[in-house]
């Protein structure tokens, strides 16, 4: 690096190259991301986002990172967690599946992806399958009931309990909106 410091910095030439090639085959509305743990957290809202253009290029660094300057052929920069990982693959594996959970066809029901959580901004419902007991451990009535109304409540009830011991801070307009509804 120039300045001096640890380690190496990949240099503008190659990651500049690279960009302007993999535009040049893309059709359509393109994104262009560096995996970045400076860049703005990824969840689910920006998954969605991404899902509007035909083409994502994901860039991903190595060592100290890419030369600034290469963040002038980007439109941004995305990070995967207050974390630092060894190279961007990951990340962009991460962000790659993430997004493309929403591409119709890619789930076996159009309705899975809208379900799951942080979709209505509370975590997922405990989930249960067969068998109903298990070394003595039952699954809850209400599931095995077929009422429907009765299971949609108890979910919303377990999602928002879930949510307020794992994830508080996601309790915002609509958990509380949940918390009236349901309760
Ligand atoms: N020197 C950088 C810093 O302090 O921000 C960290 C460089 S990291 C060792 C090497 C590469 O891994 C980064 O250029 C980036 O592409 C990728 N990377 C590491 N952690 C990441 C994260 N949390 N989110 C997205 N990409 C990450």
């Amino acid at each position: 690096p120039y300045g001096g410091g640890y380690g190496m910095v990949m240099m503008c030439q190659p990651a500049v190259d690279c960009i302007r090639a993999a535009k040049a085959r893309c059709g359509g509305r393109v994104r262009t991301v560096y995996m970045s743990p400076q860049g703005a957290l990824f969840d689910q809202a920006k998954a969605r986002e991404l899902l509007e253009y035909d083409s994502l290029i994901l860039l991903c660094g190595h060592y100290e990172g890419v030369d600034e300057r290469v963040m002038s052929l980007l439109d941004g920069e995305v990070s995967i967690g207050d974390f630092i990982l060894t190279g961007g693959e990951l990340p962009a594996m991460v962000l790659a599946d993430c997004v493309a959970r929403f591409v119709p066809g890619v789930l076996g029901s159009t309705e899975s992806a809208g379900e799951e959580s942080f979709s209505r901004g509370l975590l997922e419902y405990p989930q249960y399958t067969r068998p109903a007991v298990y070394e003595g451990m039952e699954t809850p009535e209400v599931l095995l009931s077929g009422h429907a109304a009765n299971i949609e409540k108890w979910r919303r009830r377990q999602a928002l309990e879930k949510t307020r011991q794992n994830r508080p801070e996601l309790l915002g307009t609509y958990g509380k909106y949940y918390e009236n509804k349901g309760k």
